[in-house]
């Protein structure tokens, strides 16, 4: 008689939504098939000895911009997912920005098409939904993606092609393209900050000489995202749409979410990394390698984040993984605005929060152990 299962794993402490205990995962076909007692027989064709360890669901990120196919120097799709996987990460939602981006059904074929062949942990495509193709958004509903996602700024001026039809400026049009994605039932993701302030921010720190590294921080502070996060609330709410406010990095940002479920709106809220373990000084020691959109944030932000965060206002911390060459990052040195913004960090998310999360809830935890 054949094993009755594939695989098990002995001896580790289980990390279940119901706390940490000792047992052992079974795994038939691909999916877990018991939580057996420590002791328990269980015949299988490999055994993983995790004595010591601690055993872990596979992480979902739910912000991942390989951008395979696009800049194989930065990333491709093999090297991002073997990151994940080294990460604990085992399935990643993927972003439209691509070369071509995720803009239509056709376009959504091809990138799976492209991507499948290095993909080392499952995936999932955000399609794009933008001013240019909001006739699109149907179609790759049907094609798949799992949700969509809008951006509220006009792109770099030397990567139109990696973000054609993921944007959107045009007040009208955007208000179209909220409610083409209400229609399809799928969560609508934005990236919120409003780009008429930034830019005239930018403007006027340029006009006197500031090109170093907090003036990327100066330049959109929160107040930049905490109006479009607004804009984007009365957006859903008139549509029926399921917001979803990726990058969230300031705490009164996560007071709007709150006020706005309160009143019924669906809206869900991701933060990041960056904005629970760095603060803006980070950018003034390291320029265009600490340079993210929205940027870093106060200390102040950052410890009140962490709260929110323990209040349960947001919903999930995803990587927003975007990894530049070295030298694309190293023009920061010369000013600031010219270094692309994203940092990397699929190899991280886990590590960081699994030894960091007390931070969210010192009382409650403290009170319990
Ligand atoms: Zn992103």
């Amino acid at each position: 008689m054949p094993p009755s299962y594939d695989l098990v794993v002995r001896g580790g402490t289980l990390v279940t939504g119901r706390g940490a205990v000792p047992g052992t995962v079974a795994v038939r076909d691909g999916r877990v098939a018991a939580v057996l007692p420590p002791g328990a027989a269980a015949d299988a064709t490999d055994t993983v000895d995790a004595a010591g360890l601690h055993v872990l669901p596979g992480v979902i990120d739910t912000h991942v911009h390989t951008r395979h196919p696009g800049v194989p120097e930065r990333e491709d799709f093999e090297s991002g997912t073997t990151a994940a996987a080294a990460g604990g990460i085992t399935t990643v939602l993927e972003m439209p920005i691509s070369m071509v981006p995720t803009n239509s059904a056709a376009a959504v074929g091809r990138r799976v098409s492209a991507m499948q062949p290095g993909a080392l942990v499952d995936f999932g495509l955000y399609g794009g939904a933008g001013d240019e193709n909001v006739d699109e958004v149907a179609g790759q509903a049907d094609a798949g993606v799992v949700a969509f996602k809008t951006f509220l700024q006009p792109p770099p001026p030397a990567r139109l092609d990696e973000f054609a039809g993921l944007w959107s400026l045009d007040p009208a049009a955007r208000r179209d393209v909220v409610r083409a994605v209400a229609a399809t039932g799928l969560p609508h993701a934005f990236h919120c900050e409003q780009a008429p302030l930034y830019l005239a921010l930018q403007r006027r720190l340029e006009a006197a000489g500031r090109t170093d590294g907090l003036a990327h921080a100066e330049s959109r502070p929160p107040i930049v995202e905490e109006t479009s996060v607004a804009e984007v609330l009365a957006l859903a709410a008139e549509a029926g749409a399921h917001a979803h406010v990726v990058h969230l990095s300031s705490p009164r940002s996560a007071d709007l979410v709150r006020d706005a479920r309160a009143r019924g709106v669906r809206v869900t809220a991701e933060t990041c990394p960056p904005y629970l373990f760095l603060t803006e000084q980070a950018l003034a020691v390291h320029a265009g390698f600490a340079e993210c959109n929205p940027p870093l944030r106060s200390a102040a932000d950052v410890e009140a984040l962490w709260r929110k965060l323990g209040e349960g206002l947001i919903d999930v911390v995803g990587t927003d993984h975007s990894p530049f060459l070295e030298e694309e990052k190293a023009r920061g040195a010369g000013s600031i605005f010219l270094a692309p913004p994203g940092l990397a960090g699929l190899e991280v998310l886990v590590p960081l929060m699994s030894s960091s999360w007390r931070r969210s809830a010192p009382r409650r935890h403290a009170a319990d152990s």
